[in-house]
């Protein structure tokens, strides 16, 4: 494993396109205290801002094949973290309206229930036959782990649990191959990384960390409930200048 884990402090970081990272999209006026919640006419406007730009939003998988062809250019990732039933009703919608994908990461250990892994307001996570009509829906669904810990520090077996069990959960459900991971508060630790690995993953996403940046440590630029189109454009320049100065 050393030589795998020098391969991701050193030149193996992955080239990719921006990925942006939103949660909730609802119209609600409730109180938000995480800024977890994009309204959608704003996510409407930033898609529409990304057509106009001659740019188009993808699943993760698909962003990471094109990668891997070389033919990301006119990319950018697309993803919706923790599954919540907003998804569905505001989301998908308006990602079909322009013709994107994107990727959404599920708790598997929670479907059904809410996020109580944060103590501020509740919101509803989607059962497995909204998952089911997600995939059907052409989006792809990725694992958020099975009940959104803090991984860094945690042990061998609960690392393979929260992983490996979410994936086997996940397939279950889908009836397919579940690739794509995403780590509860961008948190992870190269036994985190590792385990995603061995679990089968193809890549896995943080937050906004581009150290190592690698396939399974991919960051993300966080989207925040006031952000317009420049905010937008500002973030993907930074993304790009931060990998190119590596
Ligand atoms: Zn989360």
């Amino acid at each position: 494993m050393a030589s795998e884990r020098g391969a991701r402090t050193g030149p193996a970081r992955t080239k990719t396109p921006p990925v942006f990272m939103y949660h909730s999209i609802s119209p609600s006026d409730q109180p938000d205290p995480y800024r977890l919640r994009v309204h959608p006419d704003r996510l409407d406007r930033h898609l529409r801002l990304l057509r106009r730009s001659g740019l188009r939003g993808v699943s993760l998988s698909e962003l990471l094949r094109a990668a891997d062809r070389g033919e990301a250019r006119g990319l950018v990732g697309l993803t919706f973290d923790d599954g919540y039933t907003d998804y569905l009703e505001h989301a998908l919608p308006i990602l079909q309206r322009h013709g994107m994908t994107s990727t959404l990461y599920a708790v598997a250990g929670r479907l059904g229930g809410g996020n109580e892994w944060d103590d501020g307001p509740r919101l509803g996570l989607m059962d497995a036959d909204r998952l089911r009509t997600v995939a059907a829906a052409g989006q792809e669904v990725g694992s958020h782990t099975m009940t959104h810990p803090h991984l860094p520090g945690a042990d061998a077996e609960s690392l393979a649990a929260e992983i490996g069990g979410s994936r086997t959960v996940l397939q279950d459900i889908l009836q397919a191959d579940v690739v794509s991971f995403c780590y509860p508060y961008g948190e992870f630790d190269d036994a985190a990384a590792d385990a995603v690995r061995a679990a089968g993953y193809d890549h896995g996403c943080v937050i906004g960390d581009y150290d190592p940046g690698d396939r399974f440590t991919l960051p993300r630029c966080y989207v925040s409930p006031r952000d317009t189109g420049a905010h937008l454009v500002a973030r993907m320049a930074r993304h790009a200048v931060r990998l190119r100065l590596r």
